[in-house]
């Protein structure tokens, strides 16, 4: 599992624009982490898209437009999508993990280790 510095994963800002595609977070660690919607609802980690065991799998084609954003305590983001679905919460660590896979390879969508979120 890949641990981080804590700067790593404490956001300073959030950008999510109404109609836009992508969720742009920066970091106190001076990087911003950039997030195409699709991947994010792709990937979100609730009991209903994902089970409740295993990996983080993509599940693709979901409504992937942004209608609320709100933080959770102080350490994650739940987003609510056009289809009404909202009981994904992103931690800040699995946001900057997703982040890293966006960057990596814009095609592959690899599971992720469920220790990640
Ligand atoms: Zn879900």
């Amino acid at each position: 599992m890949t641990t981080y510095d804590p700067k790593a994963t404490t956001p300073t800002m959030v950008r999510a624009p109404v109609g836009a595609t992508v969720t742009e977070v920066d970091w106190v660690d001076g990087h911003t982490s950039v997030l195409p919607n699709a991947l994010l609802r792709g990937y979100c980690p609730c009991a209903g898209c994902q089970g409740h065991s295993g990996e983080i799998k993509f599940v693709p084609g979901n409504n992937a437009e942004i209608t609320a954003l709100e933080e959770v305590g102080a350490y994650a983001l739940q987003f609510t999508w056009g289809d009404g679905h909202g009981s994904g919460i992103y931690s800040f660590r699995y946001l900057r993990r997703l982040g890293e896979l966006a960057a990596e390879d814009a095609a592959a969508r690899p599971a992720i280790p469920r220790g990640a979120t």
